[in-house]
């Protein structure tokens, strides 16, 4: 039996208005862009692409295709173990189609693609260099796979002039296992982290926690910790919600004043940026960093 927690208000946000989220999504309709803000209904998008005063519009789109070769079970995106091959053109038609679009920051994210020799890292890197090609001054974050640890896979998408390099680490290690494909592994996640910070130093690294799938506070704060050792700069966390009745339950709905306690933590620890709230997702108003002087 379906059983749900009852969503708590913090949760409700209102329908999304203003002039730049008319804009963005009018002109949306003429390109051929995958948004992860429209497709996953993120509640964020009045935010994120609304722009203008205190931050750059941010949007995240999905290259590599739909379907996944991984099942995480917190995740709602299609699975085989046999995708479509990538589209060749796709780095340079969605590097022509964010041109002119109107975001500042632009997070390029994928499925899992391990069915191919190189992860999908050398899509990522084209992706990345047709977007400067065409607009130098439009900033690129990468939130990529695990890459199945792979460092050469790493290297091909940190060294193709991104701004910033994410992989979410997702949840505490304890429940990994639990919540994550089985070839997703915390110390491997953590390992893509370091060598990224090790390669590059001055390459902006970010990474993911979601919070309400059982961890304690103790392994919520390892984790930080874990990821402050691998040299990570930015950190985000946020509630995880329920896609579907086939999906993991909620356990919790942290509270707000919770979420506050997690951005003075990581204010504490060191990090440069803490994005911590119910309704905060991995590229949350991203292009905050860039007006935080993260990105130079
Ligand atoms: Fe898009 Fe990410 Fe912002 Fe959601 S949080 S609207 S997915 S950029
Ligand atoms: Fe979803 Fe990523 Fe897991 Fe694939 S690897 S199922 S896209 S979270």
């Amino acid at each position: 039996e379906f059983e749900r927690l009852s969503l708590p208000p913090w949760l409700k946000r209102s329908i999304p208005q203003g002039e730049n989220f008319s804009k963005l999504k009018s002109q949306l309709r003429t390109k051929k862009l995958h948004t992860v803000c429209e497709e996953a209904r993120c509640p964020n998008i009045g935010e994120c692409w609304g722009g203008g005063e205190g931050h750059t519009a941010t949007a995240t789109i999905m290259v590599l295709g739909d379907t996944c070769t991984r099942g995480c079970r917190f995740c709602s995106i299609k699975t085989s173990k046999a995708p479509p091959p990538p589209d060749p053109d796709e780095p340079y038609n969605t590097a022509q189609a964010i041109k002119d679009w109107g975001v500042g920051y632009i997070v390029i994210t994928s499925v899992d693609r391990d069915d191919l020799p190189d992860g999908g890292s050398n899509h990522f890197a084209q992706t990345v260099m047709e977007i400067k090609k065409a607009n130098p001054s439009i900033l690129v974050e990468c939130l990529c796979p695990d890459f199945a640890g792979d460092k050469t896979a790493v290297d091909t998408v940190i060294k193709s002039g991104l701004d910033v390099f994410a992989h979410n680490i997702e949840t505490v290690e304890e429940l990994t296992p639990h919540v994550r494909d089985h070839r997703a592994k915390y110390r491997q996640s953590l390992g893509v982290l370091r060598h990224a910070k090790d390669t590059l130093p001055d390459l902006v690294t970010k990474s993911s926690i979601m919070l309400g799938l059982g961890e304690t506070d103790d392994q919520v704060m390892q984790t930080m910790l874990d990821l402050k050792e691998a040299g990570v700069d930015c950190v985000t966390l946020g509630q995880y919600m329920q896609p579907t009745k086939r999906h993991l339950k909620v356990v919790e709905y942290v509270t707000v004043p919770a979420f506050e306690k997690w951005a003075r933590v990581g204010d504490e620890l060191g990090f440069k940026y803490t994005a911590s709230g119910p309704l905060v997702r991995s590229s949350y108003r991203a292009g905050e960093f860039f007006l935080a002087g993260i990105v130079k």
